[in-house]
């Protein structure tokens, strides 16, 4: 496919096929809930790359994925997102508009079913970049975003993890990089517009009124169609402190690749504060890359009609996006 990107300074004539990247979280997944996470993933792309196949934008495509994830229990995100410590649902998603660099972002927002939506509503709607508690529940009341039930949030799984870590004793940060999962994804569309989009329900057991860096321009996210776009997961206070979605562009603009880019953030963050955790990054030319430091992260990839997929570090299946699911 060959195109002209209007969003460069220089225009120049690019090679570039659609791509949408996706994950699920950086922890440790449980065997008896990674099949259904995996699954989640990679239909959750199939919709995407189905968006950009049908001339939608980056933007439309990474919404769409992760709406489709936080509809799904089996993500820390939406419905089955983590638990704070007063066993409440309170969550942070943000959007990046890699075109304008624009972005919106809620954060500590309860009794919404797809805060990712409202963080699009809060870029395209108002001139703030994000909203918080209860301001961003009168903006969605405002915008007809329906209350949903706090029960309707929570699973029986996520119950359970938060009553075990009230033990005394108990390390409710080791035990999420053990086991959960926020999502994200990035995409390129056909005219070389990046976007990312990162939603979730924060860690296990937080403080009321903890906002993560999902919900930071630079940490959970970052889009900009003269680099590339990234969307994080891990712990989030030790991914604020490397501003890590922005450190790894920094890395491409450097001149390295999406892999040793990522690769390299993701090592900086491990040895300079302790932190694990992961990526899905693009460039503009559609590179992409799915890098973890952590034991797992579900993962899925879909460009020129074949759904790349994986779990472990080094696992990597493909099938063709004509197959059913
Ligand atoms: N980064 C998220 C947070 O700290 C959690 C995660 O990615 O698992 O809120």
């Amino acid at each position: 496919m060959l195109l002209i990107n209007p969003n460069n300074w220089t225009p120049q004539v690019i090679d570039m096929f659609p791509v949408v990247v996706v994950h699920g979280g950086a922890g440790h997944i449980p065997e008896d809930r990674s099949e259904k996470s995996m699954s989640g993933v990679c239909s959750a792309t199939r919709a995407g790359y189905a968006v950009l196949c049908g001339g939608g934008s980056s933007m439309d495509a990474v919404v769409e994925v992760v709406s489709q994830l936080e509809n799904s229990p089996f993500f820390n995100a939406g419905c089955g997102s983590v638990l704070n410590v007063r066993g409440e649902v309170e969550m942070d998603a943000m959007v990046m508009d890699g075109k304008t660099l624009g972005s919106g972002a809620v954060s500590a927002v309860r009794n919404i079913a797809n805060p990712i939506q409202l963080a699009r509503l809060v870029m395209d709607k108002t001139s703030h970049a994000c909203l918080t508690a209860e301001g961003a529940k009168k903006f969605a009341l405002s915008e007809g975003v329906p209350e949903v039930p706090h029960e309707s949030l929570v699973t029986e799984y996520s119950r359970m993890r938060w009553t075990k870590n009230l033990a005394p004793g108990s390390n409710p940060v080791e035990y999420q990089m053990g086991k959960m999962g926020t999502v994200g994804a990035v995409a390129v569309d056909a005219e070389g517009n990046m976007a990312c989009a990162t939603s979730t329900g924060g860690m296990l057991n937080k403080m009321e009124g903890r906002v993560g860096d999902t919900a930071c321009v630079g940490s959970g996210g970052y889009a900009d169609n003269l680099m590339g776009a990234v969307s994080t997961t891990g712990h989030g206070e030790a991914i604020m402190k490397v501003t890590l979605a922005r450190l790894v562009l920094f890395h491409m603009e450097q001149g390295q690749s999406v892999e040793a880019a990522s690769d390299l953030a993701l090592a900086y963050m491990g040895s300079r504060v302790g932190g694990m955790g992961g990526v899905v990054t693009v460039d503009p030319q559609g590179h992409w890359a799915a890098r973890f430091s952590s034991r797992q992260m579900v993962w899925a990839a879909a460009q020129k009609d074949t759904l790349h997929y994986g779990l472990y570090t080094g696992e990597h299946f493909t099938q063709s996006l004509g197959a059913p699911l």
